[in-house]
């Protein structure tokens, strides 16, 4: 499929509120987001307040310019266009569009897509199924999954995984580096995680690791 917007290696970095003039405190509010929309998509971006969403949206629309990174639609560079076109054309083009792709994001990283259908029952990102494990569904109980462990600074990144601090599964690896995507067997679904659910692993099993604080 032809993406209608592209975005590579997009990066969002803001002076914090209350910094002062000589203070170099940050905040990353967007870290390395490389994803595309194909026609006639909607996605859905998921993730706690705080993680990026906005950001992301706000790139996506041609309102906030990433930097360094790039935005293209339709094969052309949105921040070489005009302002007028960037905004009307383009940004109420983006926005009309639907998907059926699950973006999760934690600490203004993207760390899994996964196609809707799947999101809530084989996720491999621990973050993602806890997300949605605290999603009422229809036809299932609630199965929540406790994240306990504090809840990481923006302008302090952890090292590594930024979810290794509330992750039941975390170890030394996490803390290293940061996981590079892997593809899942379904396409149009990747991850970013050393120790991913295994497919289709029930969330009540991952609710019960979780309390024990089992890998
Ligand atoms: S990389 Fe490690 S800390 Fe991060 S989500 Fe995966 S298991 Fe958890």
């Amino acid at each position: 499929m032809t993406a209608v917007i592209d975005v590579r290696d997009a990066h969002v970095v803001h002076k914090a509120r209350g910094a002062g003039l000589f203070t170099r405190a940050r905040v990353h509010a967007l870290t390395g987001a490389d994803f595309s929309v194909a026609a006639g998509e909607t996605v859905g971006v998921v993730g706690e307040s705080g993680c990026g969403k906005s950001t992301l949206a706000k790139v996506l629309v041609g309102i906030q310019r990433p930097v360094p990174g790039t935005v293209a639609f339709r094969g052309r560079e949105l921040w070489a266009m005009p302002g007028a076109e960037r905004r009307a054309t383009v940004g109420t083009g983006i926005v009309r569009r639907m998907s059926d792709r699950v973006i999760t994001m934690y600490l203004g990283r993207i760390v899994e897509e996964t196609p809707a259908d799947r999101v809530t029952d084989a996720a491999r990102h621990p973050y993602t199924r806890a997300l949605f494990s605290a999603t009422p569904g229809l036809l299932d109980p609630l199965d929540p999954i406790p994240l306990t462990g504090p809840v990481p600074s923006a302008t302090r990144p952890p090292s590594g995984c930024p979810f290794r601090t509330r992750c039941w599964k975390a170890d030394a690896v996490c803390a290293g580096s940061m996981p590079d995507f892997s593809a899942a067997s379904r396409p149009g679904h990747r991850y970013r995680c050393h120790h991913p659910v295994e497919e289709d692993r029930p969330t009540r099993d991952l609710a019960r690791q979780s309390l024990l604080q089992e890998p």
